[in-house]
């Protein structure tokens, strides 16, 4: 049988209008699936109930419409297959290797402000600087947590990070690629982010856990991103290993920064490329701008 054919995806979170730093993301893309060939997806990363809107994933369909970036009609928006995360949770579960958490931000904080006192030392960050989970429910019994959840308490639940790399047993790695070729592979240190969250409170998963089953789901190869998610491929490879799922090859594309030096976000309401194009600026411009004429 011939060999498979390369599988990307671009997998936007319909939570804002696109901007360039989406637009960069995307034509990376295309410029890779020219050069290796194969099939380009669009995925809509909607599990943020709150935050995504239906206007918001037809925005994103006509922006890259007027890219005229060739995906393949359809996608899978991810808010319609909780399903799936649900069947590798009772998966990780089974194997305790998640515990339910009931902690408040606030009383991470005050944890956190407590032990610092205690040992003179600051309490260590992950890679986005956030503190590292103190591990307040990790000692709670079943039955208490059973109980807890019983009782309708809300709860995240966290990957139980200790048990996950023992489970695991030996160094894992990924393989970048750029338009040359494969590159030299990549060990991971999925422990500076501690006991990450893989079901949010809301959410019956996180971003995550959803990313790293639907690359597994979608036969995702090439996984193009954003430097700023460097990071949390360790996590995801990590999940990969647990679940038995395969790792892709994965690229990081450069980051744009507003003129604030900040990285374009939707939060920081840098410019759509909807508000672009009402300006008259072209798509073609647009390619050229960001270096893909
Ligand atoms: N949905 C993520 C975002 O909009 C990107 C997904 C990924 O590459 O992992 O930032």
């Amino acid at each position: 049988m011939p060999p498979a054919p390369p599988v990307f995806r671009f997998a936007p979170s319909p939570n804002g209008r696109l901007h360039l730093g989406h637009a960069l993301s995307a034509l990376t893309n295309e410029a890779l699936v020219g050069r290796f060939g194969g099939r380009l997806l669009l995925r809509i990363e909607d599990i943020d109930l709150t935050r995504c809107r239906p206007e918001f994933t037809a925005g994103i369909e006509a922006d890259l419409d007027w890219l005229g970036i060739p995906f393949e009609p359809g996608f899978r928006r991810q808010s319609a297959h909780f399903g799936d995360y649900a069947e590798m949770l009772a998966s990780l579960r089974q194997r305790g290797l998640i515990y339910p958490c009931f902690c408040s931000r606030q009383e991470i904080r005050n944890a956190v402000v407590a032990r610092e006192a205690a040992t003179g030392q600051p309490w260590p960050v992950d890679p986005d600087g956030a503190p590292l989970y103190p591990g307040l429910c990790k000692g709670l019994g079943s039955i208490e947590a059973a109980r807890r959840i019983a009782a309708g308490e809300p709860h995240v639940l966290r990957l139980d990070m200790a048990a996950a790399l023992a489970a695991i047993r030996q160094p894992l790695s990924y393989t970048v690629f750029d338009d040359g070729d494969v590159g030299q592979p990549v060990s991971i240190a999925p422990e500076r982010w501690g006991d990450v969250v893989l079901a949010r409170k809301d959410v019956p998963t996180s971003y995550h856990l959803a990313v790293t089953v639907d690359d597994a789901l979608q036969g995702v190869t090439h996984v193009v991103r954003g430097r700023d998610l460097e990071a949390a491929t360790d996590v995801h490879v990590l999940l990969q290993h647990l679940l038995g799922l395969p790792t892709p090859f994965y690229h990081f594309h450069r980051l744009l920064l507003g003129d604030d030096g900040q990285k374009l976000a939707k939060s920081r309401e840098s410019q759509s490329l909807a508000a672009l194009r009402a300006d008259g600026v072209t798509a073609a411009e647009i390619r050229r701008r960001l270096g893909f004429a």
